[in-house]
């Protein structure tokens, strides 16, 4: 039997807004998540999509993250430093005959809604003006989510066919999160629970390209009271330095933590949060952001 790899778990913003109290809880958990198993934590800024994301934000993530007392191991990594790994792994992908070009726009799509793999057939040239796509074929996919329970997919050939490389140039997302999770040696995903429908076309991706497996947990969205996402586009409250306790406090209390005591400082709150922190007490459902 080969033996365990050390955990190495990472937090991952796109730096398309400040942290708020939602993202809290997916650091929070991920963080704890690895230090508890004496693991390592990394910050990687997901500013792949140099339209939404700004370096002010990313900035003030790391600000943030550092009032709130997190500490982080190694160099952050930014995804827009890295076209190289990404075109590689493309080239990878179009070796195996893996890529096809699209032309289509959102609204050509079936009933405005998912794509259907209409351009399969085409044979459009994989030139610089198309989106390029990764030809799937069917995905049955299966794991295990250690909060969301057995998870299992099954999708029809193009309706997985994801976009990695975009029409303006830029590589996609999910190329660049499957790239930098091998290359950083993650084992450890733990994200909020708005990617766990991503993950099975993610998973994929890495058999495809040949990464090892990572493990996942989804951490439960925070919803506001009127029952939409809390989210940065929706411009969530920002997280403030000076309410760094109450914030941790709260995020401790939405992943379902039993009450800490006698907890006056944020250094303070880590020593305990890393002795009683028990990941099967997360909620699978989103939770309602409420007093506590
Ligand atoms: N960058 C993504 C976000 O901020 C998270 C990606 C991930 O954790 O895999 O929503």
């Amino acid at each position: 039997m080969s033996a365990a790899r050390p955990v190495i778990g990472r937090f991952a913003p796109s730096p398309t807004g400040p942290l708020h109290q939602g993202s809290l809880l997916a650091a929070m958990a991920s963080y704890l998540s690895a230090r508890t198993r004496h693991g390592k934590w990394l910050v990687r800024m997901e500013d792949i999509d140099i339209t939404r994301s700004h370096a002010h934000h990313a900035d003030m993530i790391l600000r943030q993250l550092d009032a709130l007392g997190f500490e982080w191991d190694g160099d952050i990594l930014y995804q827009s430093t890295r076209n190289e790994a990404y075109r590689a792994a493309l080239d990878s992908l179009r070796r195996q005959n893996l890529l096809y070009a699209c032309d289509c726009r959102r609204a050509t799509r079936i009933g405005g809604g998912r794509y259907t793999g209409v351009c399969r057939e085409r044979g459009l040239p994989l030139q610089e003006t198309y989106a390029w796509r990764l030809r799937a074929e069917k995905i049955v996919v299966r794991f295990f989510d250690r909060i969301q329970g057995d998870c299992y997919w099954q999708e029809a050939p193009g309706a997985a066919d994801l976009i990695l490389r975009r029409a303006d140039g830029l590589f996609a997302y999910p190329l660049a999160v499957v790239v930098d999770d091998a290359a950083q040696g993650v084992t450890d995903v733990v994200r909020g629970a708005d990617l766990l429908a991503a993950t099975p076309s993610q998973r994929y991706l890495q058999a495809l390209l040949g990464y090892v497996d990572v493990t996942y947990a989804h951490v439960p969205l925070l919803l506001q009271a009127d029952g939409r996402k809390l989210s940065k586009r929706d411009q969530a409250p920002a997280l403030t330095p000076t309410a760094a306790l109450t914030d941790l406090q709260q995020a401790w209390f939405y992943l379902g933590q039993r009450r800490l005591v006698s907890c006056g400082s944020v250094t303070e709150f880590w020593a305990q949060a890393r002795l009683e922190w028990n990941e099967a007490r997360i909620p699978r459902q989103a939770q309602r952001l409420r007093k506590c």
